[in-house]
């Protein structure tokens, strides 16, 4: 790192060289101080929804078959092109799979997972964890990690939270089930741990503005917005990477292959990342890997 801060937190008491408390991710840097880190971590995750959100939301999409292609054409069709486009640029991604997508296209969780991307939680049928009690909640995860550690042959390391909606209890029942990270809370631009019950979990944040879903959906059965130009949204995600870069944060795209995967936009996506190798200090990861990283600098 170009320059570090030597400071306390001013809201948790940590003090040392960092650019982002990990003890609650509050800013340690002030842009006055120095020119920047110019250096940042990149990681591409993929929420393969299919069309377990919208029958989630509404069950009578399971009837109607023009709703349901919109969002299956996400693991039938999208993921072979994004899978293609991340070898070609030689970056692994994190994606996190609902268990009624994976039950439904295990061919697809197969193709993730054979390319060495990491495949996460997404719930069951794409259910808020806010709109359920905590018994139901914690069945969900049970649902979830059965079928995709079923699948995968391999413990499930992190969730990402349907709709960005924990519950009060969610982060406690995540570390019950030996969840080594959360990807839903948007507190920092850098991991950090947040309390979960008896123990803690490493949060990596996510945010609106770094989601494809709010620029692109255009569905009678999902909202009739303004589709946003690939290139608009390329500007606005290329700004926000160049910011993070100088803060030093993690670059965090959540993406989902229904949407990002339609042809225009995941040219998009290539130039984008193509834009973000030709800068120096930058590296892509898969979260499971920066958020074990993280955990191993800062357990104490
Ligand atoms: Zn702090
Ligand atoms: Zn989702």
């Amino acid at each position: 790192m170009r320059s570090s801060v030597s400071s306390a937190c001013l809201h948790c008491g940590w003090s040392g060289e960092r650019r982002f408390c990990p003890a609650c991710g509050a800013a340690l840097w002030s842009p006055d101080s120095d020119e920047g880190a110019g250096e940042c971590t990149v990681v591409l995750s993929f929420d393969v929804d299919g069309s377990s959100g919208m029958i989630n939301r509404n069950p009578q999409i399971e009837h109607l078959p023009s709703a349901r292609s919109f969002g299956d054409y996400g693991p039938m069709v999208a993921v072979p092109h994004i899978v293609s486009a991340l070898a070609r640029a030689g970056v692994s991604a994190s994606f996190y799979i609902p268990g009624w997508v994976a039950e439904r296209w295990p061919a697809t969780v197969e193709q993730i997972a054979s390319a060495g991307h990491e495949i996460g939680h997404h719930g069951y049928l794409h259910e808020p964890p806010a709109t359920l009690s905590a018994e139901e909640e914690a069945e969900v995860l049970d649902r979830g990690l059965a079928i995709l550690s079923g699948m995968t042959g391999e413990p499930v390391a992190g969730y990402r939270s349907p709709s960005w909606e924990l519950s009060d209890v969610s982060l406690e029942l995540m570390a019950e089930r030996g969840f080594r990270y959360d990807s839903s809370l948007m507190g920092s631009d850098a991991p950090y741990w947040v309390s979960a019950g008896a123990s803690w979990l490493v949060e990596l944040p996510i945010h609106w503005a770094l989601d494809d879903y709010p620029y692109f959906v255009f569905a009678p059965t999902d909202g009739r917005r303004l589709q946003a130009a690939p290139e608009q949204v390329e500007s606005t995600w290329r700004d926000a990477f160049d910011e993070i870069r100088r803060r030093g944060g993690v670059f965090t795209l959540t993406m989902h292959p229904y949407i990002i995967g339609r042809p225009g936009r995941l040219a998009m996506l290539e130039r984008l990342i193509a834009y973000m190798q030709s800068k120096s200090g930058v590296r892509f990861a898969r979260a499971v890997d920066v958020c074990d990283e993280f955990a191993s600098e800062w357990s104490s």
